[in-house]
């Protein structure tokens, strides 16, 4: 039965404890004790899957784990601190020096600053490619070992046709691990695409409280079982018990907020489809690749030069400034403040993004209200 349930009810799962509670209870315990020699002896040969030490495995954590696993209809999940942890442990389970990865462009910065400055100095090679260049170059994947992917990537939400690109990496026998936290499992599911391996930021839909940070990794029973013999535990980046929890709470109207963000987002590009001062929208829909089932919250507009940008964003009263994105609240990101950022290994000027963009986070507020605050600013940023 459960094999086959839509989404909406499989995240309805309630827990399995023993005194009928609905949600998982929050296991707040570092260790796990045996009763007997041979017990403790059994489980740390393997022999039985008891937990041993939290930093490995915890009751409340394998819950969300087995939540996940079964909305991105993947054999096994493991949790992480964060979504940086979730895919930095994921490329350095799979990866070793002289190996090639191929990343899409306009990947999260963060991702791009992690293969630039610590993968690419032991060794692993990177090339970086548009959507388009995954599709259409069958050959592009030859003697790359792993293609990391965002589909629809970060910024200017490039989708990908998902079955294509995998087959192209099958033939090569390049692993393939792909971002999804954009489209969230309700909108799109890449492990029936073809791909092997799903990494969030939990942080983002999952959670939508903008209350936790945390990442998920989703895959094989072997590619998860390798991240949980070497890099969760070697690297220790685990998720906590009480954060699982608050995902695990995220998780049960994560259908519903998924269709109300969408609702959101698809009147809004209708409306700024005649908006003065708005040059550009970036913000794939529904089916406009394979496999892709619905619009998130988060797109990015490209305005021309007849709007003030900062004088915008002041004007703004429901929308805030701010990182992050899939909470409640209405989010601005203006790419100038990105492409200002100090430091090494600026993701936004390598991509050459436009200082025009600015990237709207679309929360749970009333509609209505957010495009007459949107509006109203947009009038007072007009120069
Ligand atoms: C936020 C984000 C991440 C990083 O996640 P954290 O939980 O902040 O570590 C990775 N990928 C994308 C697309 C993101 O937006």
């Amino acid at each position: 039965m459960r094999d086959k349930a839509h989404l909406n009810t499989l995240l309805a799962a309630i827990s399995d404890d023993p005194a009928g509670s609905m949600p998982p209870p929050i296991v707040q315990s570092s260790l796990f004790a045996f009763d007997s020699y041979k017990a403790f002896e059994d489980r740390m040969s393997g022999r039985t899957g008891q937990p041993i030490y939290t930093r490995v495995q915890n009751p409340t954590v394998a819950a969300f784990e087995a939540l996940m696993a079964d909305a991105e209809a993947g054999e096994a999940a493991v949790g992480f601190a964060s979504g940086m942890a979730a895919i930095s442990s994921t490329l350095l389970a799979f990866l070793k020096p002289g190996d090639r990865v191929a990343c899409i462009e306009h990947v999260y910065p963060d991702t791009y600053r992690f293969l630039e400055r610590m993968l690419r100095p032991l060794g692993i090679e990177i090339s970086y490619h548009s959507a388009a260049a995954f599709e259409d170059e069958p050959d592009l994947l030859r003697g790359v070992q792993l293609a990391y992917l965002e589909s629809p990537s970060s910024v200017i939400f490039a989708p990908m046709d998902l079955p294509r690109v995998t087959g192209h990496a099958r033939r090569h026998g390049a692993l393939t691990v792909i971002d999804n936290s954009w489209a969230s499992p309700v909108f799109q599911k890449p492990i029936a695409l073809g791909v092997d391996i799903v990494v969030h930021s939990a942080s983002k839909y999952i959670s939508g409280h903008s209350d936790t940070v945390a990442g998920v990794v989703i895959g094989s029973q072997d590619h998860i079982g390798r991240i949980r013999d070497l890099t969760l535990p070697l690297l220790g980046a685990k998720l906590a018990p009480f954060e699982a929890f608050l995902l695990i709470r995220g998780l049960r109207t994560l259908g519903a907020r998924m269709k109300y963000h969408e609702a959101t987002a698809n009147m809004f590009v209708d409306r700024l489809a005649g908006q003065a001062g708005v040059r550009r929208v970036f913000s794939p829909g529904a089916n406009t690749v394979p496999g892709l089932t619905g619009r998130s919250g988060l797109m990015s507009v490209e305005f021309d030069d007849t709007v003030d940008i900062p004088r915008f964003c002041d004007a703004l009263g429901i929308f805030h400034l701010g990182v992050s994105w899939g909470g409640f609240e209405s989010l601005i990101l203006p790419a100038r403040v990105g492409l200002a950022q100090a430091g090494q290994h600026n993701s936004m000027q390598k991509f050459n993004v436009s200082p025009n963009l600015v990237r709207l986070s679309l929360g749970l507020e009333d509609a209505e209200d957010l495009w007459a605050d949107f509006t109203q600013a947009l009038s007072q940023g007009a120069c």
